[in-house]
Protein backbone atom coordinates (compact mmCIF):
# COMPACT_ATOMS: atom_id res chain seq x y z
CA UNK A 1 0.00 0.00 0.00
CA UNK A 2 2.68 2.25 1.45
CA UNK A 3 4.97 1.70 -2.00
CA UNK A 4 1.87 2.18 -4.26
CA UNK A 5 1.10 5.20 -2.85
CA UNK A 6 5.05 6.36 -3.06
CA UNK A 7 4.85 5.06 -6.76
CA UNK A 8 1.66 7.08 -8.20
CA UNK A 9 3.01 10.57 -7.03
CA UNK A 10 5.92 9.89 -8.64
CA UNK A 11 4.54 9.06 -11.82
CA UNK A 12 2.51 12.51 -11.32
CA UNK A 13 5.84 14.21 -10.94
CA UNK A 14 7.45 12.68 -13.88
CA UNK A 15 4.15 12.47 -15.87
CA UNK A 16 4.97 17.00 -16.41
CA UNK A 17 8.35 15.41 -18.88
CA UNK A 18 5.55 14.98 -21.49
CA UNK A 19 3.63 17.80 -21.72
CA UNK A 20 5.38 19.62 -24.01
CA UNK A 21 6.46 17.07 -25.88
CA UNK A 22 6.44 18.69 -29.39
CA UNK A 23 8.93 21.46 -28.63
CA UNK A 24 11.64 18.52 -29.60
CA UNK A 25 10.28 18.91 -33.58
CA UNK A 26 12.95 21.28 -33.27
CA UNK A 27 15.73 18.85 -33.64
CA UNK A 28 14.99 17.40 -37.13
CA UNK A 29 16.23 13.78 -37.99
CA UNK A 30 19.31 13.03 -39.29
CA UNK A 31 19.18 9.79 -41.07
CA UNK A 32 22.26 9.88 -42.91
CA UNK A 33 24.02 10.05 -39.56
CA UNK A 34 22.08 7.00 -37.95
CA UNK A 35 23.10 4.60 -41.05
CA UNK A 36 26.52 6.01 -41.53
CA UNK A 37 26.97 5.06 -37.66
CA UNK A 38 24.96 2.25 -38.18
CA UNK A 39 27.34 0.97 -40.89
CA UNK A 40 30.36 1.81 -38.69
CA UNK A 41 28.89 -0.66 -36.10
CA UNK A 42 26.87 -3.17 -37.27
CA UNK A 43 29.78 -5.88 -38.43
CA UNK A 44 31.56 -8.82 -36.28
CA UNK A 45 32.78 -7.37 -32.84
CA UNK A 46 33.32 -10.77 -31.04
CA UNK A 47 35.62 -9.41 -27.95
CA UNK A 48 39.13 -9.82 -29.24
CA UNK A 49 38.72 -9.15 -32.74
CA UNK A 50 40.03 -7.07 -35.10
CA UNK A 51 36.15 -5.87 -35.63
CA UNK A 52 36.06 -5.43 -32.06
CA UNK A 53 39.09 -3.37 -31.61
CA UNK A 54 37.45 -1.45 -34.98
CA UNK A 55 34.00 -0.20 -33.37
CA UNK A 56 35.62 0.49 -30.37
CA UNK A 57 37.53 3.38 -31.76
CA UNK A 58 34.81 4.41 -33.79
CA UNK A 59 32.20 4.99 -30.70
CA UNK A 60 35.16 6.50 -28.93
CA UNK A 61 35.78 8.92 -31.96
CA UNK A 62 32.44 9.60 -32.39
CA UNK A 63 31.48 10.23 -28.87
CA UNK A 64 34.91 13.04 -29.19
CA UNK A 65 33.22 14.36 -32.45
CA UNK A 66 30.09 14.91 -30.51
CA UNK A 67 31.85 17.00 -27.84
CA UNK A 68 31.77 14.33 -25.32
CA UNK A 69 34.67 13.51 -22.51
CA UNK A 70 35.64 9.94 -23.02
CA UNK A 71 36.78 7.30 -20.10
CA UNK A 72 37.21 3.53 -20.95
CA UNK A 73 37.27 1.16 -17.74
CA UNK A 74 39.12 -1.99 -18.94
CA UNK A 75 40.60 -5.31 -17.80
CA UNK A 76 41.40 -8.60 -18.36
CA UNK A 77 39.23 -11.64 -17.62
CA UNK A 78 39.67 -15.71 -18.81
CA UNK A 79 36.09 -16.29 -20.29
CA UNK A 80 34.99 -20.13 -22.24
CA UNK A 81 36.43 -20.73 -25.18
CA UNK A 82 38.21 -17.33 -25.81
CA UNK A 83 40.43 -17.76 -23.28
CA UNK A 84 41.79 -14.54 -21.26
CA UNK A 85 40.49 -11.51 -23.54
CA UNK A 86 40.05 -7.69 -23.07
CA UNK A 87 36.96 -6.15 -22.17
CA UNK A 88 36.70 -1.95 -23.21
CA UNK A 89 33.45 -0.15 -21.50
CA UNK A 90 33.29 2.99 -23.36
CA UNK A 91 31.83 6.11 -21.18
CA UNK A 92 31.00 9.30 -23.04
CA UNK A 93 30.77 12.20 -20.37
CA UNK A 94 28.95 15.53 -21.52
CA UNK A 95 28.81 17.93 -18.13
CA UNK A 96 31.42 15.56 -15.71
CA UNK A 97 31.12 17.63 -12.72
CA UNK A 98 27.18 17.46 -13.22
CA UNK A 99 25.64 16.78 -9.46
CA UNK A 100 23.26 13.86 -11.07
CA UNK A 101 23.66 11.99 -14.31
CA UNK A 102 20.84 10.54 -17.18
CA UNK A 103 22.64 7.88 -18.10
CA UNK A 104 22.29 5.91 -21.55
CA UNK A 105 23.67 2.42 -21.88
CA UNK A 106 23.45 -0.54 -24.74
CA UNK A 107 25.86 -3.52 -25.31
CA UNK A 108 28.52 -3.24 -28.44
CA UNK A 109 30.03 -6.41 -28.33
CA UNK A 110 28.34 -8.84 -30.50
CA UNK A 111 27.71 -12.52 -29.40
CA UNK A 112 30.38 -15.13 -30.68
CA UNK A 113 29.23 -18.14 -32.24
CA UNK A 114 31.48 -20.84 -33.71
CA UNK A 115 29.47 -21.57 -36.78
CA UNK A 116 28.60 -18.33 -37.38
CA UNK A 117 32.05 -15.79 -37.77
CA UNK A 118 29.80 -13.16 -40.02
CA UNK A 119 27.19 -12.23 -37.11
CA UNK A 120 26.48 -8.34 -37.18
CA UNK A 121 24.00 -8.69 -34.40
CA UNK A 122 21.78 -6.07 -35.75
CA UNK A 123 19.12 -5.20 -33.39
CA UNK A 124 21.56 -6.76 -30.26
CA UNK A 125 22.73 -4.56 -30.30
CA UNK A 126 24.20 -2.06 -33.39
CA UNK A 127 21.49 -0.46 -33.77
CA UNK A 128 20.80 0.54 -29.90
CA UNK A 129 24.53 1.75 -29.79
CA UNK A 130 23.71 4.10 -33.21
CA UNK A 131 20.37 5.04 -32.06
CA UNK A 132 22.09 6.95 -28.79
CA UNK A 133 24.59 8.76 -30.75
CA UNK A 134 22.48 9.76 -33.22
CA UNK A 135 20.32 10.71 -29.83
CA UNK A 136 23.39 12.92 -29.11
CA UNK A 137 24.15 14.15 -33.08
CA UNK A 138 20.45 15.09 -33.41
CA UNK A 139 20.16 17.22 -30.17
CA UNK A 140 23.86 18.29 -30.41
CA UNK A 141 22.86 22.54 -30.74
CA UNK A 142 21.16 21.85 -27.61
CA UNK A 143 23.53 19.79 -25.51
CA UNK A 144 26.79 21.77 -26.55
CA UNK A 145 24.83 25.21 -26.43
CA UNK A 146 22.02 25.76 -23.14
CA UNK A 147 22.65 22.75 -21.76
CA UNK A 148 26.57 22.80 -21.66
CA UNK A 149 28.16 23.61 -18.00
CA UNK A 150 24.82 22.62 -16.21
CA UNK A 151 26.15 22.13 -12.72
CA UNK A 152 22.48 20.17 -11.28
CA UNK A 153 22.99 16.79 -14.29
CA UNK A 154 25.00 15.88 -16.57
CA UNK A 155 24.59 13.18 -19.77
CA UNK A 156 26.19 9.63 -19.98
CA UNK A 157 26.45 7.49 -22.91
CA UNK A 158 27.68 4.04 -21.17
CA UNK A 159 28.60 1.73 -24.38
CA UNK A 160 29.35 -1.42 -22.31
CA UNK A 161 31.49 -4.79 -24.02
CA UNK A 162 30.92 -8.16 -23.00
CA UNK A 163 27.23 -8.20 -22.47
CA UNK A 164 27.25 -11.65 -24.48
CA UNK A 165 27.72 -14.60 -22.85
CA UNK A 166 30.57 -16.45 -24.56
CA UNK A 167 29.20 -19.95 -24.44
CA UNK A 168 25.80 -20.57 -22.10
CA UNK A 169 24.53 -18.00 -20.17
CA UNK A 170 24.99 -17.54 -16.57
CA UNK A 171 25.89 -15.20 -13.80
CA UNK A 172 30.04 -15.71 -14.33
CA UNK A 173 29.79 -16.29 -18.09
CA UNK A 174 27.61 -12.81 -19.10
CA UNK A 175 27.34 -9.05 -18.78
CA UNK A 176 31.28 -8.85 -17.97
CA UNK A 177 31.56 -4.98 -19.10
CA UNK A 178 28.35 -3.93 -16.66
CA UNK A 179 29.67 -6.30 -13.70
CA UNK A 180 32.93 -4.29 -13.78
CA UNK A 181 32.05 -0.83 -14.26
CA UNK A 182 29.13 -1.43 -11.51
CA UNK A 183 31.84 -2.57 -9.37
CA UNK A 184 34.44 0.42 -10.41
CA UNK A 185 31.66 3.18 -9.75
CA UNK A 186 30.36 2.20 -6.48
CA UNK A 187 34.40 1.68 -5.09
CA UNK A 188 35.21 4.76 -3.33
CA UNK A 189 38.66 4.46 -3.72
CA UNK A 190 38.30 4.68 -8.03
CA UNK A 191 39.98 8.14 -8.75
CA UNK A 192 39.46 9.54 -11.63
CA UNK A 193 36.23 11.57 -12.95
CA UNK A 194 33.94 9.38 -12.07
CA UNK A 195 34.51 7.80 -8.64
CA UNK A 196 31.64 6.76 -6.49
CA UNK A 197 29.83 7.92 -9.15
CA UNK A 198 27.23 5.10 -9.24
CA UNK A 199 24.86 7.27 -6.68
CA UNK A 200 25.19 10.17 -9.21
CA UNK A 201 23.39 7.84 -11.68
CA UNK A 202 19.44 9.08 -11.67
CA UNK A 203 18.15 6.64 -13.61
CA UNK A 204 19.88 3.87 -16.00
CA UNK A 205 17.76 3.49 -19.31
CA UNK A 206 19.27 0.50 -21.18
CA UNK A 207 18.48 -0.39 -24.90
CA UNK A 208 18.90 -3.82 -26.04
CA UNK A 209 16.90 -6.05 -28.81
CA UNK A 210 15.65 -2.80 -31.33
CA UNK A 211 15.18 -2.46 -34.61
CA UNK A 212 13.09 -5.16 -35.77
CA UNK A 213 9.33 -4.83 -36.66
CA UNK A 214 6.55 -4.68 -34.32
CA UNK A 215 8.27 -3.34 -31.06
CA UNK A 216 6.67 -3.47 -27.69
CA UNK A 217 8.03 -1.90 -24.79
CA UNK A 218 6.09 -2.85 -21.34
CA UNK A 219 7.26 -1.14 -18.24
CA UNK A 220 9.71 -3.35 -15.93
CA UNK A 221 10.03 -1.69 -12.64
CA UNK A 222 7.53 0.30 -10.40
CA UNK A 223 9.66 3.23 -9.73
CA UNK A 224 10.28 3.97 -13.51
CA UNK A 225 6.90 3.83 -14.72
CA UNK A 226 6.47 7.44 -14.70
CA UNK A 227 9.30 8.12 -16.93
CA UNK A 228 8.09 4.45 -19.31
CA UNK A 229 4.83 6.00 -19.30
CA UNK A 230 6.22 9.80 -20.65
CA UNK A 231 8.00 7.87 -23.72
CA UNK A 232 4.82 6.55 -24.05
CA UNK A 233 2.94 10.31 -23.86
CA UNK A 234 5.65 11.36 -26.59
CA UNK A 235 4.64 8.40 -28.60
CA UNK A 236 0.76 9.40 -29.40
CA UNK A 237 1.36 13.22 -29.04
CA UNK A 238 4.01 12.30 -31.77
CA UNK A 239 1.47 10.46 -33.65
CA UNK A 240 -1.30 12.73 -33.33
CA UNK A 241 0.82 15.21 -35.27
CA UNK A 242 1.55 12.90 -37.87
CA UNK A 243 5.12 13.08 -37.61
CA UNK A 244 5.30 9.35 -37.04
CA UNK A 245 5.19 6.04 -39.42
CA UNK A 246 2.73 3.49 -39.81
CA UNK A 247 -0.12 3.42 -36.59
CA UNK A 248 1.98 1.10 -34.65
CA UNK A 249 2.38 1.87 -30.97
CA UNK A 250 5.18 0.62 -29.13
CA UNK A 251 5.14 1.76 -26.27
CA UNK A 252 2.38 -0.08 -23.53
CA UNK A 253 1.05 1.11 -20.64
CA UNK A 254 1.80 -1.91 -18.73
CA UNK A 255 4.08 -3.61 -16.49
CA UNK A 256 6.59 -6.43 -17.61
CA UNK A 257 5.48 -10.34 -16.49
CA UNK A 258 8.69 -10.66 -15.26
CA UNK A 259 12.52 -10.00 -15.26
CA UNK A 260 15.04 -9.74 -17.75
CA UNK A 261 18.76 -10.34 -17.33
CA UNK A 262 21.09 -7.62 -18.98
CA UNK A 263 23.39 -5.43 -18.23
CA UNK A 264 21.64 -3.23 -16.06
CA UNK A 265 21.19 -6.24 -12.89
CA UNK A 266 24.51 -4.88 -11.37
CA UNK A 267 23.23 -1.38 -11.29
CA UNK A 268 20.10 -2.56 -10.19
CA UNK A 269 21.70 -4.24 -7.41
CA UNK A 270 23.33 -0.81 -6.19
CA UNK A 271 19.40 0.56 -6.04
CA UNK A 272 20.18 2.58 -9.45
CA UNK A 273 16.79 3.43 -11.09
CA UNK A 274 16.45 1.35 -13.81
CA UNK A 275 14.60 2.31 -17.22
CA UNK A 276 15.09 -1.26 -19.43
CA UNK A 277 14.15 -0.47 -23.22
CA UNK A 278 14.11 -4.18 -24.52
CA UNK A 279 11.53 -5.35 -27.05
CA UNK A 280 9.49 -7.98 -25.76
CA UNK A 281 8.54 -10.76 -27.10
CA UNK A 282 12.28 -11.27 -28.13
CA UNK A 283 12.48 -10.58 -31.94
CA UNK A 284 12.33 -13.90 -33.65
CA UNK A 285 15.76 -13.23 -35.14
CA UNK A 286 17.14 -12.64 -31.87
CA UNK A 287 20.59 -14.68 -31.96
CA UNK A 288 19.92 -15.88 -35.27
CA UNK A 289 22.16 -15.20 -38.32
CA UNK A 290 18.76 -13.37 -39.94
CA UNK A 291 19.80 -10.69 -37.07
CA UNK A 292 20.93 -8.17 -40.23
CA UNK A 293 20.47 -5.29 -41.89
CA UNK A 294 17.99 -7.13 -44.03
CA UNK A 295 15.48 -7.80 -41.44
CA UNK A 296 15.56 -4.36 -39.75
CA UNK A 297 12.81 -2.63 -39.91
CA UNK A 298 13.16 1.29 -40.67
CA UNK A 299 10.03 3.08 -39.83
CA UNK A 300 9.80 1.81 -36.33
CA UNK A 301 13.47 2.56 -36.54
CA UNK A 302 13.22 5.63 -37.02
CA UNK A 303 10.22 6.29 -35.05
CA UNK A 304 11.92 4.94 -32.07
CA UNK A 305 14.98 7.55 -32.59
CA UNK A 306 12.20 10.48 -32.66
CA UNK A 307 10.49 9.78 -29.52
CA UNK A 308 14.02 8.63 -27.66
CA UNK A 309 15.19 12.21 -28.93
CA UNK A 310 12.16 13.83 -26.94
CA UNK A 311 12.48 12.04 -24.28
CA UNK A 312 16.14 12.56 -23.73
CA UNK A 313 15.49 16.57 -24.37
CA UNK A 314 12.86 16.65 -22.30
CA UNK A 315 14.37 14.85 -19.51
CA UNK A 316 17.26 17.73 -19.57
CA UNK A 317 15.47 20.41 -20.27
CA UNK A 318 12.82 19.82 -17.16
CA UNK A 319 15.54 18.79 -14.89
CA UNK A 320 15.63 21.64 -12.28
CA UNK A 321 16.48 19.51 -9.10
CA UNK A 322 17.31 16.01 -8.08
CA UNK A 323 14.90 13.40 -9.65
CA UNK A 324 15.34 10.87 -6.77
CA UNK A 325 13.89 7.39 -7.81
CA UNK A 326 15.40 5.62 -4.91
CA UNK A 327 13.16 6.64 -2.25
CA UNK A 328 10.73 5.10 -3.08
CA UNK A 329 12.31 1.43 -2.57
CA UNK A 330 14.16 2.48 0.64
ZN1 LIG B 1 22.42 -11.03 -27.37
Amino acid sequence: MLRSALVSGLTIQLLVLAVFALDVTQFPDDNQHFNRTLAGIMRPRVVGTNGHKEVENFIKRELNTLGFSTEVDQFSERVPILGNVTFTNIIGVLNPNARDFLALACHYDSKYFQDDPGFVAAIDSAVPCATMLNTAKTLSSYLLGDFKDRSDIGLMLIFFDGEEAIKDWSDTDSIYGSRHLAAKLSNTRTSGGLGRSIDRIEVLVLLDLIGAANPKFYSFYPNTYGLHHSLSEIELSLSADRKLEGKNLMFMRRPSTGFIDDDHRPFLQQNVPVLHLITTPFPPQWHTPNDNAANLHWPSIRNFNKIFRAFVYEYLKRHKEQVNLRAAFR
